[in-house]
């Protein structure tokens, strides 16, 4: 039997995919994949002011990036404008939607007046055709937007997925716009017309929207179409404890890949917050699909722990293969100028030090030693390149000379040295480290220098003068 189970995810191009959209996007695809259904990615630009087309790249780009396949889409909401218009003269043929030509200022007006009285501020319901009333009349040259006759009275509920039961009464509720003058629809009409004609059965997204949820639910029962699942999300809060934003550090996905973090990573990180399985803190993509079933999603908000992140992608860095890290390294170096192939050497490089890094970038920063010039501090000169280990270092220069350059050749190399020159390890292999590295600790001197160009390295064991 195939799986009826529609989910999407709807961002505004109004700038990059936010880590929140990111993560509702997440379990949208998840609960889709979950049930064999399908997954719709919808862009809505109704916003034209502020839609670009530069942002929807950079959606679909995070989007890739994630992993987060859509079977349908990019749907975009203006060029459905036609269908919008349909729903509306059916609308307001059926009396579920009316007219409105109160101008802005018509609006102020009422507004103030009911401030003036102590009252909440609504929409009066002026041009709300009712029996027996007498609407006034049509002003000339104003355009009209349409409003949607919400229910006077009675209770709007639902049973949200995230949050549970929640009710809410109509009379709290005023007749929203659903179309501008300028013909474009506003969000909640708009995205009630595309949940229904894109058969979407269950709707991930941040609580901001609880309060839109009530309107969208009349709409839904005004148009005689089937109501979705909701389930709101609660915000991410930055470390702080203040909803995250742009001023508390990064807040877009592609910052974070900038940044050199996995995309495994991400999503297992995202995935945590706000969402549970036991103890689970590690899974694979695979594993989330099995058990994502929309249970244990977490009711308070989350809180961005830029450790942990890094902590997680530390884990995936490990696991991750030698030559696909060549390439993120690779790329990293390329953005500071430094062109290096990302070939069999470069993953060999990844591979001894990826233990060590929480990130591409930081993978990077150590590997960029291999390709441009070091400047080793004064202190470590100072502490490690003594004149004790200066005559070990020029014979050890003339043996890495001559040696096999792999491993094992330098090892024996640095075990004559420091046989003839009756010193131990930890005086010599700190201060070929930062002469040839920049500083005084690496993995394992022999394995680090066979990665080096043979040249590089005779080069930087040059003898220098003392420092004093
Ligand atoms: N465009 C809305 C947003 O980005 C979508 C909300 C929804 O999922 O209904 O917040």
């Amino acid at each position: 039997m195939t799986s009826t189970v529609r989910t999407r995810i709807a961002p505004s191009p109004t700038g990059f995919l936010h880590l929140g959209t990111a993560r509702t996007a997440l379990y949208s695809w998840a609960f889709a994949r979950h049930h064999g259904g399908q997954f719709v990615l919808r862009i809505e630009d109704t916003d034209v002011a502020r839609s670009t087309q530069d942002s929807v790249d950079q959606i679909l780009a995070a989007m890739r990036w994630l992993g987060l396949d859509c079977d349908e889409g990019p749907i975009y909401q203006m060029q459905r404008l036609e269908r919008y218009h349909a729903v509306i003269e059916q609308m307001l043929a059926a009396g579920t939607a009316y007219r409105c030509y109160a101008t802005p200022d018509d609006l102020d007006a009422m507004r103030e007046a009911q401030r003036e009285r102590g009252e909440k501020t609504h929409y009066d319901g002026r041009w709300r055709p009712a029996p027996g009333k007498a609407l006034p009349p049509v002003p000339e040259g104003v355009k009209p937007v349409v409003r949607f006759a919400n229910p006077p009275d009675g209770l709007v509920s639902w049973d949200d997925l995230v949050k549970g039961p929640i009710t809410i009464s109509n009379e709290e509720i005023d007749d929203l716009i659903i179309l501008r003058p300028d013909g474009v629809p506003t969000y909640n009409f708009a995205v009630v017309v595309d949940d229904w004609d894109m058969a979407i059965t269950h709707v991930f997204r941040g609580d901001e929207h609880i309060n839109n949820t009530p309107w969208q639910i009349n709409i839904f029962r005004a148009l005689g179409a089937p109501l979705p699942r909701f389930g709101h999300c609660p915000i991410i809060l930055g470390d702080d404890g203040q909803k995250l934003s742009k001023r508390r550090g990064a807040v877009s996905v592609t910052a974070y890949e900038d940044a050199g973090y996995l995309p495994e990573a991400m999503l297992n990180y995202l995935a945590r917050l706000g969402w549970s399985h036991g103890d689970d803190e590690l899974f694979t993509r695979g594993q989330m699909v099995a058990w994502f079933d929309g249970s244990h999603l977490a009711k308070s908000p989350a809180q961005w722990d830029p450790a942990k992140l890094a902590w997680v992608n530390a884990q995936y860095l490990k696991q991750a293969d030698d030559a696909r890290l060549a390439g993120l390294v690779a790329a990293q170096l390329a953005t500071r100028g430094l062109l290096v192939a990302a070939d069999a050497r470069m993953a060999a490089r990844c591979g001894l030090f990826k233990d060590r890094c929480n990130t591409t970038v930081e993978l990077a920063d150590w590997l960029a030693m291999y390709d441009a010039p070091v400047t080793p501090e004064a202190a470590d000169l100072a502490t490690h390149v003594t004149d004790a280990v200066q005559p070990a270092l020029s014979a050890l220069r003339d043996r890495l000379a001559t040696c096999a350059w792999d491993k094992a050749g330098i090892q024996l190399a640095m075990k004559e040295t420091l046989a003839e020159h009756g010193l131990k390890m930890p005086q010599l292999a700190p201060a070929v480290r930062v002469l040839v590295c920049g500083r005084a600790q690496t993995p394992s001197v022999d394995a680090v220098l066979s990665l080096f160009e043979r040249s590089t390295v005779l080069e930087r064991l040059q003898p220098r003068s003392p420092v004093l």
